[in-house]
Order: structure tokens, then C-alpha cells, then sequence
């Protein structure tokens, strides 16, 4: 007995795209990144799908050791590197390699006493202005680094503005990497989902893919991903629990953004952005009832939505809607609202409750 909404987590087509991603990358080690509770599909359904990666990254403490505690023995990186000079001791007792991205972070190091030398991941700014240490800079530090009794093995890491978006966004920053990083004998670390799939050059030892384990495109369009076979992990579904037949020239839902042309037969989702479904999504936005594609009429409520039934006349109450997953690319509802996959497969609300499947489809 519960509200109709759901969010079901496929572990066998997680499983596939991490297979996937490693026959793309066969020389590679695989970061398998699952920060932000696995991209919303929850860590804990998550990690055991992913048991054949190289290493798992993400960026808070609390994941780590859960994994850590979940008798993962992978390395685990975190992406974002420490936050106060103290939490060595944490990175220290649960084993994690770590970015250092700041000048006061190799300072921290070079005044930790470690038992066992820390691995570490010397970021790089190539010209994406986030974080790291500028190319001109690099050489000195991996120096720095090196030499520190507190210091294990030092890989260079670094991050793409735009992998997504061709060739010629990728030759500025390569030129840069290359400039801060061919004189040193280290591995690296570069490729995201993005660069995974359309820039191999940058593989090298490790790549950290994430969106594309979870079946959604790094660029925020689906078809730009249809070709490599990768699956949708998370179907968020709900049913239609009212319908109304609606005269013509009415209006529905709030503000009454949409008013009906003829006779319409409006269903209403148990599904809003409480859900974490985008308030955005504009009339007209795809949901799949019953297996066929039709378009919300009317502002997102908080814990509804309505969908136009009019030329779907077997729905009816109690028929299955997909908002987003396996038949409906959630990249494809992102675009329509003005996101990304990304954001939504991270804002799906604690009130929805997840399953979990193996179905191979
Ligand atoms: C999130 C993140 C990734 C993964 O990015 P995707 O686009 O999801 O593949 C890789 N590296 C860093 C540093 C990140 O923060």
C-alpha cells in the first residue's frame, strides 16, 4: 500500500555499462565514480553491480567509508581532495587516495607523520578554472609531492571543460596538459564519461567515468550515446489516479498555462517536483502512458502532473506512466526542462521509495 511513484535502480544494465565502458577503454583502469549517492541511484544498490571496477571515486567522507565498511577493498579517490589538514588521519586509517589541488594541501602533507605513504592525484588546471595547479606550475609540485615521506604514488589528474563538444575545445587544453606534464614519468588520469567515449587519446592509465555508467549522455543529449549500447539504470514511474474530461477553451493546473483546444481527456500523475521532477517541463513534455508517448498540459505541481489522454484512450486509472528510464531517455526530459540527465537522476526526493531489478532488456 504506498503512493504509485517509483524509482526502480536496474543493477544488470549498470553491470553492462561498466562492461561496456571497459571494452572502450581496454588499457585503462576504471575509476568507477559514484559520488553524489551513485548519481541518485543510491550507493548502497550500487556498489555490488559495480564489484568488477578498478577503484570507486567520489567526494565525501561518509561514502567512502561506507564503502570502506562494506568490505570494498578497491582504492577509493576522493575527486575534491581533503578539506582541512585533520582529515589526513581519516584518509590515513580508511586507505583513500586523494586529490591535491592547493598549495596548503601539500603543505598538510609534507606536516603529516603517515604509517602508510597516501596515494595521491596531483590535479591539473588545463583551463577549466575549477581546480588544480596551472601548468606552469606542475613539475615543481610533482617534485614537491615526490620527495614527501607522507606521499605514496603520485598520478596526474586533470578535467575537461568540454569533452563533449568535438575536437577542436580539446587542443587548447591538451596542448596544455602536455606543456605541464611531458617531462614527468607518471601515470594518468584524465577522461570523463565524455572524453571516454569521444576522445580515446586521453585514457591513458585511469579514466573516471560517471553519467554514462548509469545509461545517461554526458553531452544531455540522448542520441548522442545511442550507438554505444549503453543502458538507462533508474525508471522513475508512477500511474494516472484521476482523469477528467475537459471541455474546450479551460484551462489546467495553475495559472492555467494551458487551456484545452477541443474535448480534452486529461489524466493527473501522482508524481510533482517534490518528487524531484523538474517544475520546469513545459507543456508538451514526454511521458510514456501506457506504454505510448504522450505530453503534459499545465505547470508541474508539487505532487502531481497532468498528461493529455486524448489519443490515448486505453489509459486509465491505475495505468502506468514512465516519467524517465527505460523507454523515455531521461536526457530527453532534461532537454525539454533546460537540464541534464545529470541534475535529475541527483534530484529525485527522499520520498520516493527505490527497488531494485536485474531485468536484462
Ligand atoms: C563527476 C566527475 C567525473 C565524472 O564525470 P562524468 O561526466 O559523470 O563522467 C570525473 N571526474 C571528476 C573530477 C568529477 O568531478
Amino acid at each position: 500500500m504506498s503512493r504509485p511513484i517509483k524509482a526502480t535502480v536496474n543493477t544488470a544494465a549498470l553491470r553492462h555499462n561498466l562492461y561496456t565502458v571497459k571494452q572502450l577503454a581496454p588499457s585503462a583502469n576504471v575509476w568507477s565514480v559514484v559520488k553524489a549517492n551513485a548519481y541518485g541511484h543510491g550507493l548502497a544498490r550500487c556498489f555490488s553491480a559495480l564489484s568488477s571496477t578498478d577503484g570507486f571515486a567520489l567526494l565525501n567522507y561518509e561514502e567512502a567509508i561506507f564503502l570502506r565498511e562494506a568490505g570494498i577493498t578497491q582504492p577509493i579517490l576522493l575527486l575534491e581532495g581533503f578539506f582541512k589538514p585533520y582529515d589526513l588521519s581519516l584518509i590515513e586509517a580508511y586507505q583513500l587516495t586523494v586529490a591535491v589541488h592547493s598549495y596548503w594541501q601539500v603543505e598538510a602533507l609534507a606536516n603529516f607523520a603517515a604509517k602508510k605513504p597516501i596515494s595521491v592525484y596531483l590535479k591539473i588546471n588545463n583551463g577549466m578554472n575549477r581546480l588544480g595547479f596551472s601548468p606552469d606550475d606542475v613539475a615543481t609540485v610533482w617534485q614537491q609531492l615526490s620527495a614527501l615521506p607522507s606521499v605514496g604514488k603520485v598520478t596526474l589528474m586533470s578535467h575537461f571543460a568540454s569533452a563533449d563538444e568535438g575536437e577542436m575545445q580539446m587542443r587548447e587544453p591538451l596542448r596544455r596538459l602536455d606543456l605541464a606534464t611531458s617531462m614527468l614519468n607518471a601515470p594518468r588520469c584524465y577522461a570523463n564519461s565524455a572524453a571516454t567515449l569521444w576522445h580515446p587519446g586521453t585514457h591513458h592509465q585511469w579514466i573516471r567515468p560517471g553519467i554514462i555508467l548509469y545509461g545517461a549522455s554526458p553531452s544531455g543529449r540522448s542520441e548522442d550515446i545511442a550507438g554505444f549500447g549503453l543502458r538507462p539504470v533508474m525508471t522513475l514511474s508512477s500511474e494516472i489516479i484521476a482523469i477528467q474530461e475537459v471541455a474546450p477553451g479551460e484551462g489546467i493546473g495553475y495559472g492555467h498555462r494551458y487551456s484545452t483546444t477541443t474535448t480534452q481527456r486529461i489524466g493527473v500523475i501522482a508524481c510533482g517536483y517534490a518528487d524531484g521532477y523538474p517544475r520546469h517541463a513545459p507543456s508538451g513534455t514526454p511521458v510514456i502512458v501506457a506504454g505510448k508517448h504522450c505530453h503534459t498540459v499545465g505547470t508541474i505541481s508539487m505532487d502531481m502532473m497532468m498528461v493529455d489522454l486524448t489519443h490515448c484512450p486505453e489509459a486509465t486509472i491505475g495505468t502506468p506512466v514512465e516519467l524517465w528510464g527505460a523507454q523515455l531517455p531521461v536526457d530527453t526530459v532534461g532537454a525539454v526542462a533546460g537540464t541534464l540527465g545529470y541534475e535529475l537522476l541527483t534530484a529525485v526526493t527522499q520520498r520516493v521509495p527505490f527497488s531494485v531489478t536485474a531485468n536484462e532488456n
